[in-house]
């Protein structure tokens, strides 16, 4: 990747900057964080008004319905929207971020022209049926069982901590298909619909308030054999390019917003008098060195996957998602210390993304588990037992 802009590149930032000036004023209030379906409409008319600027899947290549952008066009749409203040991905997350990009690199053209558009045009939410009440970190130790009938895979057993599920359309739903292989090859790739009979979906309460994420339970639940992606019990390959999306590059553009957050943090310091203590203002200047190193880290993920066969990152993004989901943390920490009291109430925006900031590090595999997959499989050193 060319890090100076060409004149086409600032061309295009120009006319995106444009757009979000004219159409980011006429945009409603954003619901509250408890109202769900409030915040999948609202979501939903963002991504449709992204389609119909020609912004959607801006990085998906041209055949998944993308615009087959560049890495820097990728970049720029990122740091352009986030300086912007303009929506965050929200209920689109899965769908636009890995459960799309999966299907766009594993799917059968079939599968690709059923799933892909309606995500593009924010039509349709997806969510994430992986994690189970026995099988988090140890995720190919998943039970839920998919038996054969037909032309229909037969599915019972239950998911946990699944985001957006009580407004999701989809879910990309990993199961057992044959229970007598060992772990790692009896797992097929699904795509269930979340309006199947059988499907409930009990919501969970977090710490900050609100039910976004909940337990799925599935009463032989009948799903086409024709919604498989990839073949059947080669599910945790298809699984891993999953992964590598959520962790390489799921979370960039929030990499950008981190670091607006800073720049607000050091103005809210110098007006409220935390400015002069020196520790401090260390403590700021560490976090912008980190949050600019995160920003190179992001722009070399990003520059790899789209190099790569499929667009599909590689096994960097555990470094990326380790050292992020620690800044992140350190980053609202420190937001505390500059609020000082203010920041024991639920009312502070920082207050709340000071609580939501503990799950980055385990949310998409925790910290030990990305520290052995680096340990393991970038720095080749013994596996554990
Ligand atoms: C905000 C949030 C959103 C989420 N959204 C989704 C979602 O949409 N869909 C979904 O499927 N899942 C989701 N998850 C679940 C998430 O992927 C799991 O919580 C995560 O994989 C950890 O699994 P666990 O909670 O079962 O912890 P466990 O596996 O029980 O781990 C407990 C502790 O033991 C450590 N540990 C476990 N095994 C090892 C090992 N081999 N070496 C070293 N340490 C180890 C872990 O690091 C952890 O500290 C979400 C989680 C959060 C917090």
């Amino acid at each position: 990747m060319d890090l100076t802009y060409t004149e086409e590149e600032q061309d295009f930032r120009a006319r995106l900057r444009a757009w979000l000036a004219k159409v980011l004023p006429e945009l409603p209030a954003r619901p509250s964080p408890d109202d769900w379906p409030g915040r999948r409409a609202y979501d939903l008319g963002w991504q449709r008004r992204l389609y119909e600027a020609g912004y959607a899947g801006l990085h998906w290549p041209v055949d998944a319905g993308g615009r087959g952008a560049t890495p820097t066009q990728h970049l720029i749409f990122l740091e352009e929207t986030e300086r912007a203040g303009a929506p965050y991905v929200g209920a689109n997350f899965v769908g636009l971020l890995h459960a799309g990009p999966t299907i766009a690199a594993e799917g059968t053209a079939q599968q690709r022209a059923r799933w892909l558009p309606p995500v593009l045009r924010g039509d349709e939410v997806w969510c994430q049926g992986f994690s189970e009440p026995d099988a988090g970190s140890d995720l190919a130790s998943l039970r839920t069982r998919a038996v054969r009938d037909g032309d229909d895979y037969v599915i019972s057993g239950s998911k946990i901590w699944t985001s957006h599920a009580e407004v999701a359309d989809w879910c990309e739903l990993l199961v057992r298909t044959d229970p007598g292989a060992p772990k790692h090859r009896g797992i097929s790739w699904l795509a269930l619909p979340m309006d199947a009979p059988g499907v409930s979906v009990r919501p969970l309460r977090t710490l900050a308030g609100s039910a976004e994420f909940a337990q799925v339970f599935l009463d032989e639940v009948r799903v086409p054999v024709a919604n498989r992606v990839g073949a059947e019990n080669d599910g945790w390959r298809v699984t891993m390019v999953t992964l590598s999306f959520e962790r390489g590059t799921a979370f960039v553009g929030e990499v950008v917003a981190c670091r607006r957050t800073l720049g607000e943090l050091a103005r809210t310091a110098k007006a409220n008098g935390r400015w002069d203590d020196p520790v401090l203002r260390r403590r700021l200047g560490r976090l912008y060195g980190e949050f600019g190193a995160l920003w190179r880290l992001t722009q070399w993920n990003v520059s790899e996957a789209e190099r790569s066969a499929g667009g599909v990152p590689g096994i960097g993004g555990s470094v990326f998602k380790l050292a992020y989901s620690h800044a992140r943390q350190e980053l609202y920490d420190t937001a505390a210390e500059v609020l000082g009291a203010r920041s024991l109430s639920l009312e502070e925006e920082w207050t709340l993304d000071r609580l939501s900031s503990l799950s980055y590090t385990i949310a998409a595999g925790t910290s030990q588990i990305q520290r052995n997959i680096v340990a393991e499989r970038i720095l080749g050193l013994p596996k554990g037992r």
